[in-house]
C-alpha cells in the first residue's frame, strides 16, 4: 500500500513524488512514455517543450548574434553556417541529461517509478497497463499530474511532414525557406524566433484582433512593433479556413477583414494553445470526470471532488506553465503529510523566452481599471539603462505598478534584456508584501540591466534619478 501515487512525471509530477517522500510518504510515480526501454521521465517541459525549446533558442540567437552583430562590436567573422543536425543533436543531449536527472532524483529520494499506462479504478486503486502485463496497486492518496497536449484544429490537420505542431517543430531536418505559423501566442512566437533567426520566412497567422492580450498594454504593442522589425511577420485577425499540403509544401487560405487570401510554406506549424491529457485515465466506477473542456475540477488546494484524488498542473485550471505546475506538487504533498500549505496564485510569473525576453507578474493596468483599483506607475526604459546600452540591448522598459494609497507593488512587468530575471526580483518583492518604496531603498549593483526595475520603483513615487520624473 502506497501512502501517495504520482500519475505522470512532468514538473508536477516528479516535483510532487520527490517532496512526498521527502515527508516520509511511500510514495510512486508512474510515467506511460518510455523510449528504447526506459522510462522517459520529466513530461512536457524537458523532453518536447521549455528545455528542447531553450536549447534552440539559445543555439539561434548565437548564430544570428555572430551573423548580425559581432561586426558591431568590431568583430569581423566570416558568414557563419548552420549544422542543424550538430544543433538537434546538442538540444537532444540537454534533453536526454536533464530526463535522466529526474530518473536520478526520484531514485535518490526512494521514490518508486512504475512504467506504465496508469487508470484510476477509485481513490484508493490504481490499474498499471505495461506491454501485456496488468497491475493493481493500492494506495491512500492519488495526485494526477497528467499534463496536456497540444490542440488540434480540422482546418489544419497534421501530417507530421509539412504541418507539424510545438514537437514537430522542434524536430526540422533542415531550415524551412518559407514558414508559417497558426497562433501568435508564446509557441508561435518562441519557435518562430528559432526559425526566423535560423533564416526562414516566417509569416505568423493569428486569429484574434488583440496581441498578447494578457500582458501589459504598451508592452504587447512594443513587442509587436520590435518582433515585426525582427522579421516574424505578424499577421492578427486572419481566420485560417483551410490547409492543403503536398509533397513540397503546404497551402493555407485565411479570411481577414472579410476577405480570402491564400499563402504557401515550406512547413506551417499549429500553436494554438494545449489541452488537458487525460485518455484512457479515468474509469467509469472512479467517479471522477471532467469538465466541458476536459478539465479536472480542483478547489484552490487542488482537491478533487472526490477524497483523497487530487490534481495538479497543465490538467487543472490556470496557466499551463511548469513552475505553477511543481509548486501545486508542492503544496499538494504538504497538505497529504498535513501542512496547511497554500499557493499564492496571484504571484505565478509569465515569461515569453524571445530575445528581447517579455516577462511579468501580478496585475497589469487593464486588470487593475477593470476592477476598479487605484493605481499608480513607474517606468524605466533600457535606453537610459548603460549597462543594457554597453551590451547593445537597449530595447524595452520595466514598468512597476503599485496601490495609489498604500504604495504595495501589485504589478511588474519587463520587455528587454533578463526581463524574465528582473521580473522574478519583483516576485520576491511581491512575496514579501513590498512597496514601491521598498523596493526604492534597496541597493541594486551597479552596473546592471536590473537597475532599470530599481529605477522603476523609484519612478512610481516620482524619485527616478536617471530620467525626468512625469508629475502625476
Ligand atoms: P497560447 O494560448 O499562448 O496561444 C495560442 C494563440 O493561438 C492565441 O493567441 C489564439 O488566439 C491563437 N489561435 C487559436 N486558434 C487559432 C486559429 N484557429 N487561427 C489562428 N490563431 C488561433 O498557446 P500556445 O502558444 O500554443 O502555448 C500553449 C501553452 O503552453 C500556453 O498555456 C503557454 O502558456 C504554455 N507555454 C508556455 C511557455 C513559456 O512559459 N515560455 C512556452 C511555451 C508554451
Amino acid at each position: 500500500m502506497y501512502d501517495i501515487i504520482v500519475i505522470g512525471s512532468g514538473p508536477a509530477g516528479y516535483v510532487a513524488a520527490i517532496r512526498a517522500s521527502q515527508l516520509g510518504l511511500k510514495t510512486a510515480c508512474i510515467e506511460k512514455s518510455s523510449k528504447n526501454n526506459k522510462p522517459q521521465l520529466g513530461g512536457t517541459c524537458l523532453n518536447i517543450g521549455c528545455i528542447p525549446s531553450k536549447a534552440l533558442l539559445d543555439s539561434s540567437h548565437r548564430y544570428a548574434d555572430a551573423l548580425n552583430h559581432f561586426s558591431d562590436h568590431g568583430i569581423k567573422v566570416s558568414k557563419p553556417k548552420i549544422d542543424i543536425s550538430q544543433m538537434m543533436e546538442r538540444k537532444n543531449k540537454i534533453v536526454s541529461q536533464l530526463t535522466s536527472g529526474v530518473a536520478g532524483l526520484l531514485k535518490a529520494n526512494k521514490v518508486s517509478q512504475i512504467t506504465g499506462s496508469a487508470k484510476i479504478i477509485d481513490s484508493n486503486n490504481v490499474e498499471v497497463t505495461n506491454e501485456d502485463n496488468i497491475e493493481l496497486l493500492k494506495t491512500k492518496n492519488i495526485i494526477i499530474a497528467t499534463g496536456s497536449m497540444p490542440i488540434d484544429i480540422p482546418v489544419a490537420e497534421l501530417d507530421n511532414k509539412n504541418i507539424v505542431d510545438s514537437t514537430g517543430a522542434l524536430e526540422f531536418k533542415a531550415v524551412p525557406k518559407t514558414l508559417g505559423i497558426i497562433g501568435a501566442g508564446i509557441i508561435g512566437l518562441e519557435l518562430g524566433s528559432v526559425w526566423s533567426r535560423l533564416g526562414s520566412k516566417v509569416t505568423i497567422l493569428e486569429a484574434m484582433d488583440d496581441f498578447l492580450p494578457m500582458a501589459d498594454s504598451k508592452i504587447s504593442d512594443d513587442v509587436l512593433k520590435e518582433f515585426n522589425k525582427q522579421g516574424l511577420n505578424i499577421n492578427l485577425g486572419c481566420k485560417v479556413t483551410a490547409t492543403k499540403s503536398n509533397e513540397k509544401n503546404v497551402t493555407v487560405n485565411f479570411t481577414n477583414n472579410g476577405n480570402q487570401s491564400e499563402l504557401t510554406f515550406d512547413k506551417l506549424i499549429v500553436a494554438v494553445g494545449r489541452k488537458p491529457y487525460t485518455n484512457n485515465l479515468l474509469d467509469e466506477s472512479c467517479g471522477l470526470s471532467v469538465d466541458q473542456n476536459g478539465f479536472i475540477s480542483v478547489n484552490d488546494f487542488c482537491e478533487t471532488q472526490i477524497k483523497n484524488i487530487w490534481a495538479v498542473g497543465d490538467v487543472v485550471r490556470g496557466p499551463m506553465l511548469a513552475h505553477k505546475a511543481s509548486e501545486e506538487g508542492i503544496m499538494v504533498a504538504e497538505r497529504i503529510a498535513g501542512n496547511q500549505v497554500e499557493m499564492e496564485y496571484d504571484l505565478v510569473p509569465s515569461v515569453i523566452y524571445t530575445h528581447p525576453e517579455v516577462a511579468w507578474v501580478g496585475k497589469n493596468e487593464k486588470e487593475l481599471n477593470d476592477a476598479g483599483v487605484e493605481f499608480k506607475t513607474g517606468s524605466f526604459p533600457f535606453a537610459a539603462s548603460g549597462r543594457a546600452l554597453a551590451t547593445g540591448e537597449s530595447t524595452g522598459f520595466v514598468k512597476v505598478i503599485a496601490d495609489k494609497r498604500t504604495d504595495t507593488i501589485l504589478g511588474v512587468h519587463a520587455f528587454g534584456p533578463a526581463a524574465a530575471d528582473i521580473v522574478q526580483q519583483g516576485v520576491v518583492a511581491m512575496e514579501f508584501g513590498a512597496s514601491a518604496e521598498d523596493l526604492g531603498l534597496t541597493i541594486f549593483s551597479h552596473p546592471t540591466v536590473s537597475e532599470a526595475l530599481h529605477e522603476a520603483a523609484l519612478a512610481v513615487n516620482e524619485q527616478a534619478i536617471h530620467i525626468g520624473n512625469n508629475k502625476k
